[in-house]
């Protein structure tokens, strides 16, 4: 196993559908005790409970920096390290730039890139002190080609941003061990776009990715597991297209 006795935070981790759940199952199944963190609608214990008794599921809001401090220092007395962050949560919203509202741009830039830092910020002190880490943020194809599929521009901007920020924090913490890689998904079937693209457009969509299907959410987990694994030990600044070829570049 790839994790054996590694612990692994996952934020917005308890959607069943989601990436975030995808991956926090196949961190599991590679040995690592998992850390479900999501806001309490989501019920990140019933999600943690589904993985098996070991894991653990917290209340948090990525967008509130004390309620992440809770969370990390609860993952801390809960399972005594923290080797593994991965920064997923995230929402969207489909609007064009003239009707991005600024409580719109604070919802979407909020969870997305403020909820990656508070989040990494949380769990930087006790990997800098344990010499060791990884840090996987989600981004999304958004960034890279300016709009995916739903998101309006503010989520691109978001995603963009998570690109900035992950690459700054490799530069900064490679010194004690800890790397920072993106994983860039391209249209993956979660709840964040379910019955949101009528059928005759998703042929369109399909005739540009090389791969001709959308992708499933363990094809993301299985990049951050690697990224977020030793075999990825090399690995810092770097950001993975998991999109069936819908961007090369
Ligand atoms: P999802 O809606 O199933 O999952 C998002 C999760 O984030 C949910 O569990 C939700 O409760 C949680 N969340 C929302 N606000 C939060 C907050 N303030 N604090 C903590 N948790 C919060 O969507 P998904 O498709 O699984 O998306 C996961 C990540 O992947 C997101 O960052 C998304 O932007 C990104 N992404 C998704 C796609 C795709 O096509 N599905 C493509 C590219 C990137």
């Amino acid at each position: 196993m790839l994790l054996a006795d590694k612990v692994a935070l996952i934020t917005g981790g308890a959607g069943l559908n989601g990436l975030g759940f995808a991956t926090a199952r196949m961190l599991a199944e590679q040995g690592a005790r998992v850390v479900i963190l999501d806001l309490e609608r989501a019920d990140p214990a019933g999600a943690a409970a589904k993985l098996g008794p070991q894991h653990v599921g917290l209340v948090a809001d990525v967008t509130d920096k004390a309620s992440c401090e809770r969370a990390a220092k609860a993952a801390v007395e809960q399972c005594g390290r923290i080797d593994i962050l991965v920064n997923n949560a995230g929402i969207t919203q489909p609007r064009k730039t003239g009707d991005i509202t600024g409580a719109d741009y604070d919802a979407v830039l909020d969870v997305s890139l403020r909820g990656t830092l508070y989040m990494s910020q949380a769990v930087l002190p006790t990997m800098r002190a344990a010499k060791t880490g990884s840090i996987v943020c989600i981004s999304s194809v958004s960034a890279q080609r300016g709009g995916g599929i739903l998101g309006g521009p503010h989520y691109s901007a978001a995603k963009a941003g998570v690109l900035g920020l992950a690459r700054a924090m490799a530069r900064e913490f490679g010194i004690d061990g800890i790397r920072v890689n993106c994983v860039t998904p391209g249209l993956i079937a979660t709840d964040i776009n379910k019955g949101l693209i009528p059928d005759d457009r998703m042929q369109g969509i399909l005739d540009q990715i090389p791969l001709n299907r959308i992708g499933e959410p363990a094809d993301v987990a299985g990049c951050v597991v690697f990224l977020a694994s030793p075999l990825a030990k090399y690995c810092t600044g770097i950001t993975l297209d998991v999109n069936g070829g819908m961007l090369i570049h």
